[in-house]
């Protein structure tokens, strides 16, 4: 794999999400000095789904985003509603408890039925489905899907010949399907819930870059051109923020993921490989994961680095781990081509809490996941805003740590252990 520094523009990235958006934002550059009852800084699902949770309670809200909204991962992803976290929460029983653990299990089911409620509620337009398939590569990953499906009566068994029903594939020795999670288009559905914020009366800047945060009681936020002063500041830049503010950069260590996206298929050649339409993730630590878009491309994506870099080949290597799936594809043509930047966590868990006892609140290192749990810390994030802190100071409990290494050395550290995890997913 060869790297370069991503030249990212303020505009979207060449994403099939972009060129099929049902609408091109175009909120204002914040310019002058205003005040809110809350600032939101950065414009993807934490932002916007904390903002529609605030506008839901009543509080008058500032949404700032420095590119337009869903610019981050938020409009670039694999679209797939998956429940649960990075990480078990049992991990966590130590930290939280017994009760906190089982808190934190069901916010891993509530994220979901957020985003379920919310798209009937507001009627938002983001091709919604349901059905989800886990594919295995390894006995062990089978061994592990039995034992779920004993504590989870959602996931229904597939063996390998049954497993090709849905997803036609030689390569993988058997899986399962759950009808509760799904996928969408990501971008649709952050771009329609920040018009449901706007509607309950935020106000929302695109083109608008927070520069500095004042901390206390009283925080605020400062811009190019303005400023925001706000009872809270919510920090939502996640693995985009830099180091804005160094106790978040130093534990969120960015790591890059590529899509591909092929042109529309044909019947043929949906029935020779997606046979059902449903989101696909396989169960390594460097997964492929895929889905069908709306009009029936297969969007394909993988090939995770931790370089802060973008492969310079990443459509061939990615259209070369399709063909590895699906290689009844090879005529097939490739589209489009992006990658976007994810927040990783020490704890592969998402980070709720406060900086410097002051009102400033923060969220970041879904580490892969966060289509769906970004829903659950919008909710969070909001509870504790409007005084009830109960699941917030459970998630703020988890211990946050920084990467070891520091600034220089935690890229190769990471890369190093991935090293590690690549090798053990081959054997
Ligand atoms: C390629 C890819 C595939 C993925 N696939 C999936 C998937 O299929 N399912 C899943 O659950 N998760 C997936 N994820 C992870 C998921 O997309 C993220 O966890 C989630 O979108 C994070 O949302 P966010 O709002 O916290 O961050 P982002 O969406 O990255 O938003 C942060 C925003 O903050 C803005 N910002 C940063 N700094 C500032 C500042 N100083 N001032 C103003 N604005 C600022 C940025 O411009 C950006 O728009 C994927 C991620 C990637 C990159």
């Amino acid at each position: 794999m060869f790297l370069k520094a991503t030249a990212d523009t303020r505009e979207h990235a060449d994403s099939y999400y972009a060129a099929s958006a049902n609408w091109q934002t175009n909120y204002p550059e914040l310019e002058g000095d205003i005040e809110v009852d809350v600032v939101i800084v950065g414009g993807g699902f934490s932002g916007v789904a904390t903002a529609v949770e605030l506008g839901e309670r009543g509080y008058k809200v500032a949404l700032l985003e420095a590119n337009r909204i869903g610019w981050g991962a938020s409009g670039r992803n694999g679209g797939q509603i998956i429940g649960g976290y990075g990480q078990n929460p049992s991990a966590f029983k130590a930290n939280i408890g017994t009760e906190g653990v089982e808190v934190v299990e069901n916010m891993g089911v509530e994220c979901v039925e957020i985003i379920k409620q919310r798209i009937e509620k507001y009627n938002i337009d983001c091709g919604l489905k349901w059905g989800y398939c886990e594919v295995g590569l390894k006995r062990r990953h089978l061994k592990d899907y039995r034992k779920w499906a004993e504590e989870e009566p959602q996931i229904k068994l597939l063996d390998r010949d049954e497993l090709k029903h849905y997803v036609n594939s030689e390569i993988y020795l058997g899986g399962y399907y759950r009808e509760d999670w799904g996928h969408i288009q990501p971008l649709n559905l952050c771009i329609g819930e920040a018009k449901v914020a706007e509607s309950m009366g935020a106000v929302i800047f695109e083109q608008t870059r927070v520069t500095g945060v004042t901390y206390g009681k009283n925080p605020a936020v400062q811009t190019e051109k303005g400023s925001v002063r706000a009872n809270h500041v919510i920090l939502c830049g996640n693995a985009y923020m830099g180091n804005l503010v160094p106790y978040l950069d130093a534990r969120v260590l960015p790591a890059t993921s590529c899509v591909i996206g092929t042109e529309p298929l044909t019947e043929e050649q949906q029935r020779q490989t997606m046979v059902r339409d449903v989101a696909v993730c396989d169960s390594r630590t460097a997964l492929d994961y895929y889905r069908l878009s709306a009009d029936k491309r297969l969007l394909f994506g993988g090939l995770s680095n931790y370089s802060g870099l973008d492969p310079t080949n990443a459509t061939e290597i990615m259209r070369a781990k399709m063909l590895r799936v699906f290689p009844s594809l090879k005529e097939v043509k490739i589209d489009f081509s992006w990658s976007g930047r994810m927040g990783i966590s020490v704890r592969r868990m998402p980070q709720i809490g406060r900086i410097k006892d002051s009102n400033v609140l923060y969220i970041s290192g879904y580490s892969g996941h966060g289509v769906a749990p970004t829903h659950m810390t919008g909710r969070i994030l909001a509870e504790a805003v409007d005084g009830d802190t109960h699941r917030f100071d459970i998630m703020n409990k988890m211990f946050h740590l920084p990467w070891p290494g520091g600034k220089l050395l935690r890229r190769p550290a990471m890369a190093i252990g991935m090293m590690y995890y690549k090798t053990l997913d081959r054997f």
